[in-house]
């Protein structure tokens, strides 16, 4: 699994819980006035989905549930773990998946039509030919583009809604959800936490967060850096949502005094190329968060106007234009 520029984002978000912070292991006091009983608060790392996640809560639980939660969405999704149902869905053009894998790759769909085809899972074999996926980077040349974009397209993806079938209409089709996974992971991951009661956590996973309700000393604050700088932009209040950034720091090569990165214009089969470099979004499902901010990087200034229409609920912050 690629962890380079995941672990790099790691250090742009994080977290100041409560008012004071110590690393590991802390007690904090709860910030009502009547409560004067300290509360512990229990944090948590693992590597998840090429990643680092770390959980903060009162409840000393909340930190399996949520490894062993993403660990199984992982093994659905991820494109790195051969028997993967994403990765056999690849090799095969056709399979029928389970309800979650399912239902992701309808919520991609969706999201594909209304970024205007701008966020599109199908971009995978886009990331081939450019080398994210082996970290070999190049530049394909015009024809391969031209060949490669004709596998690309939500609507050539087919949904079979009885059975639970995902068809591709093209041989050479595939699907990444490398934009989108972690959201819908941070979401399940909240959904078991409720389930078992919990009612506080904070999730990090590699700098897309989603805070569960409130810290003991009140709203969980993450903190926003800026990419080129190390001072922090700003800090913002989360309760039940989630935080995504998506740059085009986070995984690129140069050639020729250019900037490509892993971000790329499903139109045009080149990365993206929109002004903007990095953007931020809170939205109450990590799932929009997640594929939000990887759209608006491709959409740039005047798409992400049409963006804010079409999502009235969700929050656009700390957009960075490129220099
Ligand atoms: P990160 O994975 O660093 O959090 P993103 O959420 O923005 O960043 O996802 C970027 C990944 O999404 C790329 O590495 C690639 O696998 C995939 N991807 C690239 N372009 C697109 C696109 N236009 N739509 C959907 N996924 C994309
Ligand atoms: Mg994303």
């Amino acid at each position: 699994m690629p962890l380079t520029p995941k672990t790099r984002k790691y250090l742009i978000i994080f977290l100041i819980l409560g008012w004071g912070t110590t690393l590991g292991y802390l007690a904090l006091r709860g910030d009502k006035k009547e409560t004067t009983k300290a509360q512990r608060l229990w944090r948590q790392n693992r590597l998840l989905m090429g990643t680092f996640w770390e959980v903060t809560s009162t409840d000393k639980d909340a930190a399996d549930i949520v490894f062993s939660e993403a660990g199984r969405i992982e093994k659905l999704l991820s494109k790195y773990i051969p028997e993967s149902e994403i990765s056999q869905l690849n090799r095969k053009g056709k399979l029928e998946v389970s309800p979650d894998t399912f239902y992701i790759i309808k919520k991609a769909k969706e999201l594909w039509e209304k970024t205007g085809g701008a966020f599109d899972i199908t971009v995978a074999p886009l990331v081939d030919i450019w080398g994210f996926s082996e970290k070999e980077y190049r530049i394909p040349s015009e024809q391969l583009i031209k060949e490669t974009l004709r596998l690309v397209g939500c609507d050539k993806i087919i949904l079979h809604e009885k059975n639970n079938v995902v068809k591709f209409m093209f041989p050479g089709m595939k699907i990444d959800l490398g934009a989108i996974a972690k959201g819908f992971a941070l979401d399940k991951a909240v959904a078991k936490l409720k389930k078992n009661n919990i009612r506080n956590c904070l999730i990090n996973a590699g700098g897309q967060v989603y805070a569960l309700g409130e810290a003991p000393a009140g709203k969980w604050k993450v903190a926003i850096q800026d990419p080129r700088k190390q001072e922090i932009s700003r800090a913002v209040e989360l309760k039940d949502a989630s935080i995504s950034t998506s740059g085009d720091y986070e995984q690129f090569f140069f050639k020729n005094g250019r900037r490509y990165c892993h971000i790329l214009n499903p139109k045009k089969g080149y990365p993206a190329e929109s002004g903007i470099a990095s953007v931020t979004v809170i939205d109450n499902s990590g799932l929009k968060a997640d594929a939000l901010s990887t759209a608006a990087l491709i959409l740039g200034r005047e798409g992400l106007e049409t963006l804010k229409n079409e999502f009235p609920e969700a929050e656009f912050l700390a957009i960075k234009e490129t220099q």
